[in-house]
């Protein structure tokens, strides 16, 4: 059985990948200064010629890309190709603001797809599996891109798209999927799903899943690996540089190994935009060195993110970036601290609750409040108001030492927080709202 989709590249020695990469890089920054009036404007004000970048040595030289000119140049201003080159459109998910267009030639296509196999066969897929997509199909990458991806490897391909849930646990189980693609949170609610239907993990013949496009934590992964009986698989990816696949799991479970024969990325100080050390947390940075229509250079993601380049047993040697720590604007400042929503998704999860919670910020008298609602599950439902309280108090005290500052914790009833099908909302700022 095929370990890899693609092994001369994935386990290319180091030096030669970088060989590779320079050859490549030269080339699209000639591509992009030739067709892009726009990045050519910004390296012009750098100063930088297309014949200073010699190899990816000279990457730090060129201009940042970051979302304010991908809506600057909406829809079409960074198009490196005719429109009539191009065949496909796909769009971001809009989570934070204003969506993006991203357009895509064939062979754009043909690449993106090829990556989302190498992210199917690490997590063990071939021609005999069964593989249910069930993240969002159209203008979204989630869909599309697994559903390409799925083909090319000759799995028998469900294109179920994200919801109607009961359904998808029947199609699961009468056409026996073996690979679940969708959003963590998706799945953590069809795991729900299948127990509240009275079936186990033994009912399904699920061994693996595919989940990205959200942050999760490791605790969540746990917890859905448990209630779907598989072992889960993180995915990475942006519509900007081509959808999911730009990185993605292998069974070490320790990191996403990028697809560096197209994406090269880098870490940078989110101030300064200085180019940070391997080993150091800052601002994921991407450049696609492969595409055609919508070639991307520097592009900065806002994922905060770390590299680590080492053997990894799977025997891969694509560097790997870890579980990025959520986007410098998932970030909350409240009261002076700075917070993630994964740090108390960690914690609820470790008490033993639901990942189904809701976190809402505000600010009332010049102070900021801190509000979350977290679901019990049946057991944990008590209809004594003293239990509740001291539940309450017990979780406010669990967050509080993982966050440094008091939330007010409010326990609701079994499914009472509207679930996920796509990419789960689990903030709510009021104080944004306000301004
Ligand atoms: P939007 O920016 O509107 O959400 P996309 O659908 O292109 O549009 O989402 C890309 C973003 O989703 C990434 O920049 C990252 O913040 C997040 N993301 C994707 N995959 C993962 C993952 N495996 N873990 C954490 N975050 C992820
Ligand atoms: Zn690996």
């Amino acid at each position: 059985m095929a370990k890899y989709w693609n092994e001369s590249i994935e386990c290319m020695a180091p030096d030669d990948m970088k060989a590779l990469q320079s050859e490549r890089l030269v080339k699209q920054v000639r591509h992009v200064y030739d067709n892009v009036p726009y990045y050519r404007n910004l390296m012009d004000e750098k100063g930088v010629r297309p014949e200073d970048i010699r190899s990816v040595d000279d990457l730090h030289k060129l201009p940042f890309l970051s979302k304010a000119d991908l809506r600057e140049a909406y829809p079409c201003g960074l198009l490196a190709v005719p429109q009539s080159e191009c065949v496909r459109i796909q769009s971001t998910s809009g989570t934070t603001g204003r969506r993006v267009v991203a357009f895509y030639t064939q062979h754009d296509v043909d690449l993106w797809e090829d990556c989302c196999a190498r992210a199917i066969t690490a997590a063990g897929g071939n021609e005999d599996d069964v593989c249910q997509v069930a993240y969002g199909y159209g203008l979204f990458t989630g869909g599309a891109g697994l559903h390409g991806g799925s083909h090319k490897v000759g799995c028998l391909t469900l294109p179920m798209s994200s919801g109607n849930t009961e359904r998808q646990i029947q199609f699961m189980r009468d056409l026996g999927s073996t690979i679940l693609c969708c959003t963590p949170s998706y799945a953590a609610y069809l795991g729900e799903t299948l127990h509240d239907m009275g079936l186990t993990p033994d009912d399904i013949k699920l061994k693996a899943g595919i989940f990205g496009a959200e942050p999760w934590t490791e605790e969540m992964r746990r917890s859905i690996e448990k209630s779907l009986g598989i072992k889960a698989y993180d995915i990475f990816g942006l519509t900007e540089i081509s959808g999911p696949g730009v990185a993605f799991e292998c069974e070490e479970q320790t990191g996403m190994h990028i697809n560096e024969d197209n994406f090269i990325p880098e870490i940078i100080d989110p101030e300064t935009g200085e180019v940070l050390p391997e080993g150091s947390v800052g601002e994921l940075v991407f450049t696609s060195i492969t595409k055609e229509a919508f070639p991307l250079l520097r592009y900065r993601t806002r994922d905060l993110c770390k590299l680590t380049r080492g053997k990894c047993s799977c025997g891969r040697t694509l560097i790997k970036m870890c579980k990025p720590m959520g986007r410098s604007d998932d970030m909350m400042i409240i009261r002076g601290v700075n917070v993630f929503p994964s740090q108390i998704e960690t914690v609820l999860i470790e008490q033993g609750y639901s990942p189904n919670y809701l976190i809402e910020v505000d600010r009332k008298n010049n102070s900021d409040t801190l509000d979350i609602s977290v679901e019990m599950n049946a057991d944990q439902f008590s209809d004594k108001m003293k239990d509740i309280q001291d539940k309450e108090k017990h979780l406010a005290g669990a967050i509080k030492t993982m966050l440094g500052i008091n939330p007010k914790v409010h326990l609701v009833s079994p499914k009472s927080i509207t679930r996920s099908e796509g990419k789960a909302v689990r903030v709510i700022d009021r104080r944004k709202l306000h301004d």
